[in-house]
This record gives structure tokens, C-alpha cells and sequence, in this order.
């Protein structure tokens, strides 16, 4: 089975699942899920940075990451569309399903699934080309069908820059302000039409408007995607997601940590009465 069969027809396409893979967990409210985590680790060479991550992402809805620094919140997502795989020496243990589908089994396809499974990271990292080859550029690659001037400005429009390029569309897109710059990365995620979009600090090197276009944004594309976001700001985490997760270290006795997942609820839970100390320890400002 591929990916491509998942994204077109997830229902049909979990039938086709070995039995060896559990199905996926529904959540007690019934939202669908688009990812389970089980018992997830990610060790980079011989140090483990992640470990024992258990955690749904549901569909349509934004989940973000929040947590001290270096607690492991950009590597599980860098999970989520095989993107660590990039990383020399990097082990993957547990499972990411996808739809039920494991993400790391033999028939996952690492192109197909970082198609479905679009990324948008800290600085905007424009091709230097220009606006529109930017949003063009994958696409043809993949050799999708239709119209690419149809599909370039519904790209730009469903990201919320169209009115402000559609004049200068053969323009470098490094001649763009940074926020533009962000809007066009998210285009060009959008451009191949993904299942979900990945945003590791979309915002963190943007100003606060540029910040704000982008929140009000991601409140737009939830209704099409489902959002995962990496934020190192718990006021960010707030605003724009349902569902939050709480990373923090885990010290050991030798003098290791390793990142952990303390505690995973609807946002404001999470912020207002959250289960574990360590949580409650940390949105209130008393330590991380
Ligand atoms: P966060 O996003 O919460 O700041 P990271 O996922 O970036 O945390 O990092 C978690 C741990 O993994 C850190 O100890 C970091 O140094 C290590 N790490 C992250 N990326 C790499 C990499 N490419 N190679 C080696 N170690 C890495």
C-alpha cells in the first residue's frame, strides 16, 4: 500500500494495513485521528534526545508543541514527515502511524510522505527564484496535473498573499518582507496539496504583525489541513491551537536527559488546570 492510497482514501486504505499494526486509537470525543505516536525515540548517534512519546494529532485541528529548549519538541515533529531521516546517524524507535499506515514501514515512501506531510520551519527559506517558480517549483517536480497558474494562485491565495504578489509574480521572492517570505514557504507547502502542514517556529524570527498574519492564517488553513506547531511561545500556544503538548527533560541520575512528553490535553487545560506539577511548574513561569 502507498501513501497515495492513505491520502486519497484513508478508510479504504487502512483495510489494507497488516494486522500486525493496532488500529488507531479514536479519540473519547471522536475526532479523527491523522497520527499516533507509540512509544516513539529518537536518538541522535549514541545520545537519545526523545523518549516514550505516546500522543494522537487530530484532524483539523492545530496541536502545538511547547517546552523548555532542547526538550525534543522539532524532533518529533521532524518525525511526523520522516524529516530526521536526513540526519546521519539519526534511529527512529516505536511507530508513527499515519492514518493508521506506519510511517516507517517498508511501503512508506519518504517522498509521498513528506508530500502529504508539507514543512514550514523557522526562517523562511524562499528559493531564490522567483514568487512564482517558488510555488511552481514542486509541483512540476512531482509532475501534478492541471493548470499551474490556477494552481499557484490558489496557493497564494489560500496563504493569504495573493492580493499583496499577484502584481509581481515574476518578481525574486527575496525581494518579499519576511512575513511575505513565511506566507510564500506556506504557499508552497499548500502548492502540492498536503494532508497536514508541520510549522516548526514559524513565527519566532518575525515581527509582531508579520506574527499575527500568520496566526490569523493558520486559524484559515485549519479548516483544510491539520496543523502541527512548534512554539517556544506559550502565549502563541494559546491563541491559535486546541490541542497542546507538554515536552520537558528527563534528568537522570548519570547526568543524561533525554526530552519527554509530560503531559498532552486541550489547550486550555493545559493552561488553566493542568494534571501534572511539572506542567503547572512551567506555564505559570516557575521554571523552564
Ligand atoms: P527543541 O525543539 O525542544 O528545542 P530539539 O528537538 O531541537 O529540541 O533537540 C532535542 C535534543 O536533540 C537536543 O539535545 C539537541 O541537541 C539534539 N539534536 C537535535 N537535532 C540534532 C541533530 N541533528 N544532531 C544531533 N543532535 C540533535
Amino acid at each position: 500500500m502507498t501513501l497515495e492510497t492513505v491520502a486519497s482514501d484513508s478508510k479504504a486504505a487502512s483495510m489494507d494495513i497488516s494486522a500486525s499494526i493496532k488500529p488507531v486509537d479514536q479519540s473519547a470525543t471522536g475526532q479523527e485521528v491523522v497520527f499516533s505516536t507509540r512509544d516513539l525515540s529518537v536518538t541522535y548517534g549514541s545520545t537519545l534526545a526523545l523518549a516514550g512519546v505516546n500522543l494522537d494529532i487530530y484532524k483539523n485541528r492545530i496541536t502545538a508543541m511547547i517546552g523548555p529548549s532542547g526538550c525534543g519538541k522539532s524532533t518529533f515533529i521532524r518525525c511526523l514527515n520522516r524529516m530526521n531521516d536526513l540526519v546521519p546517524g539519526v534511529k527512529v524507535g516505536g511507530q508513527v502511524l499515519y492514518h493508521g499506515v506506519d510511517l516507517y514501514g517498508s511501503d512508506a515512501d519518504p517522498v509521498e510522505v513528506r508530500r502529504r506531510i508539507g514543512m514550514v520551519f523557522q526562517r523562511p527559506n524562499p528559493f531564490p527564484k522567483s514568487i512564482y517558480d517558488n510555488v511552481a517549483f514542486a509541483p512540476k517536480k512531482l509532475g501534478l496535473s492541471g493548470n499551474m497558474d490556477e494552481r499557484v494562485e490558489r496557493a497564494l491565495r489560500g496563504a493569504a498573499l495573493w492580493d499583496e504578489v499577484k502584481d509581481r509574480l515574476k518578481r525574486s521572492a527575496l525581494s518579499l518582507s519576511g512575513g511575505q517570505q513565511q506566507r510564500l514557504c506556506i504557499a508552497r507547502a499548500i502548492a502540492v496539496e498536503p494532508d497536514v502542514i508541520l510549522l516548526d517556529e514559524p513565527a519566532s524570527a518575525l515581527d509582531p504583525i508579520s506574527t499575527s498574519a500568520i496566526e490569523d492564517l493558520m486559524h484559515d488553513l485549519k479548516t483544510e489541513y491539520t496543523l502541527v506547531i512548534v512554539t517556544h511561545n506559550m502565549q502563541q500556544a494559546a491563541r491559535v491551537a486546541e490541542m497542546t503538548a507538554f515536552f520537558s527533560l528527563d534528568l537522570h541520575d548519570d547526568g543524561t536527559r533525554n526530552g519527554i512528553l509530560v503531559e498532552y490535553a486541550a489547550t486550555d487545560k493545559i493552561f488553566t488546570s493542568p494534571s501534572d506539577e511539572r506542567t503547572e511548574g512551567y506555564v505559570t513561569g516557575r521554571f523552564g
